[in-house]
């Protein structure tokens, strides 16, 4: 058995709560490994649409353990939110568990994040305003709460007056410890249960061979190290986060899936090279539907990247690829593939430093479109055009495109094969 991980492969909203729900099916556990409630996972089920922030994608299937890992930050209010929805879909969260060292979005931090990106103005970097930076800074400052300390009053206390303290220092104002504890005292009696040490789970689950995912959020574009810095989220994206963000030993993780769409499109501020404001760009937003599923904000669309494609690849070890979306393509004369940066005279083959990804212009490849991809269930439906279209990205990122999005729901993710032929 194979332990995956599903790794964002742009910039995030690629599909991976689809992908991950497809794997779950034939899986033993999923494991989020990063990122809170700024992420949004949709997964079309037989019980409807269903957006998941924070339980892991899955949860539809009830004889998969699905874990929050030591790297997520949870904000429980968020969560009782989902749990809600899940109950009121019929959906199970009997094998939810919450790792005790993943620490706990408060309101101060979403207020920390409104009051900075406000301050920002026009510079601001797009967060979601959900709390996310303030919490990996406070864990990255030592003064952050985590989920087991819930359990434990008196270590509790001592955690709270810290980080009253400190989000006092940051906001101007105090912080009122006390109405912090009664806060907790009404988490601890909701998520008690849940809240365990996942590492002997995980450790069983490596011992016996289990079929393992592991979940990302965001794409490698928005990673902390390796994305358009500081037009990132504060977690690492790439499979390294998924090791510390899940506790799954580095060489136990042997099938890294990058998750694609067959354009691209991002949320929030930074550069994206291939963005475009004519009309395709409407056409791509408006079949893609392209709007977040945490903040419904539109999302800034635009041809494929091949260049971040491949970067993405280079630095996470896609050992496969899943290109999603590819029916939103479907009736276009040409598409295009944007295979190099142009930086004035010189041609970039990677992704270079934010300020000269902000300059660089995209070069295309165009390549002949086609009619129809949506009724697709094989790679053998597929269209030439479209099937060459996917050997052009297997080119361009060297690694197979091992299945293939056609639509929303479920049965419309076609396994593939493309390289070398079809099998
Ligand atoms: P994630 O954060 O990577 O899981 O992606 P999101 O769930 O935010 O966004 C993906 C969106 O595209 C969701 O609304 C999905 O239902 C939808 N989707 C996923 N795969 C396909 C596909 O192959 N075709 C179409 N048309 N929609 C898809």
């Amino acid at each position: 058995m194979t332990v995956t991980a599903v790794v964002g492969g742009h910039w995030g909203d690629e599909g991976k709560g689809k992908v991950v729900d497809a794997l779950a099916a034939t899986a033993d556990m999923v494991i989020r490994y990063n990122g809170g409630n700024n992420a949004g996972h949709t997964i079309v089920g037989d019980r409807g649409v269903l957006r998941l922030h924070l339980v892991p994608s899955g949860i539809c299937h009830p004889n998969v353990d699905c874990l929050i890992g030591p790297g997520v930050v949870l904000n429980p209010l968020a969560l009782f939110e989902e749990l809600e929805a899940l109950e009121a879909m019929d959906i199970s969260t009997a094998r939810l568990r919450i790792s005790s060292r993943a620490h706990l979005v408060f309101p101060f931090h979403i207020e920390i994040d409104e009051a900075t990106e406000e301050a920002r103005g026009r510079r601001a970097h797009g967060t979601t305003r959900r709390g996310i930076w303030p919490v990996y800074a406070d864990k990255a400052a030592r003064v952050g709460i985590r989920a087991g300390d819930l359990l434990e009053p008196a270590f509790l206390r001592q955690r709270l007056d810290e980080g009253s303290r400190s989000a006092s220092a940051f906001l101007g104002r105090a912080v009122d410890g006390n109405t912090l504890t009664a806060l907790c005292t009404e988490w601890e009696a909701r998520l008690a249960p849940m809240i365990v040490d996942t590492h002997p789970i995980v450790r069983d689950a490596l011992g016996r061979d289990a079929a393992i995912i592991l979940e990302g959020h965001l794409g490698v574009m928005r990673d902390l190290d390796w994305g358009l810095y500081p037009y990132v989220t504060s977690s690492t994206c790439l499979p390294g986060g998924a090791c510390a963000g899940a506790g799954v030993p580095a060489q136990r993780i042997t099938r890294v899936i990058g998750v694609v769409k067959a354009y691209t499109t991002a949320v929030g501020a930074g550069p994206m090279p291939t963005e475009l404001r004519n009309g395709v760009a409407a056409t791509l937003r408006d079949r893609g539907q392209e709007y977040g599923t945490s903040t419904n904000r539109p999302r800034r669309c635009g041809w494929f990247d091949g260049v971040a494609a491949r970067f993405s690849a280079e630095v996470s070890g896609f050992t496969e690829l899943a290109v999603m979306k590819l029916d939103v393509l479907d009736g276009f004369e040409r598409v295009k593939i944007c295979v190099a940066y142009r930086d004035g005279g010189r041609l970039l083959d990677t992704v270079p430093h934010t300020a000269v990804m902000e300059r660089v212009e995209p070069v295309y490849e165009e390549l002949p479109g086609w009619d129809r991809t949506s009724d697709a269930r094989s790679v053998h439906d597929l269209p030439d055009e479209a099937r060459a279209f996917l050997e052009r990205i297997e080119e361009i990122t060297g690694a197979p495109v091992s299945m293939v999005g056609v639509g929303r729901e479920r049965e419309a993710l076609v396994p593939s094969r493309v390289v070398g032929g079809v099998t």
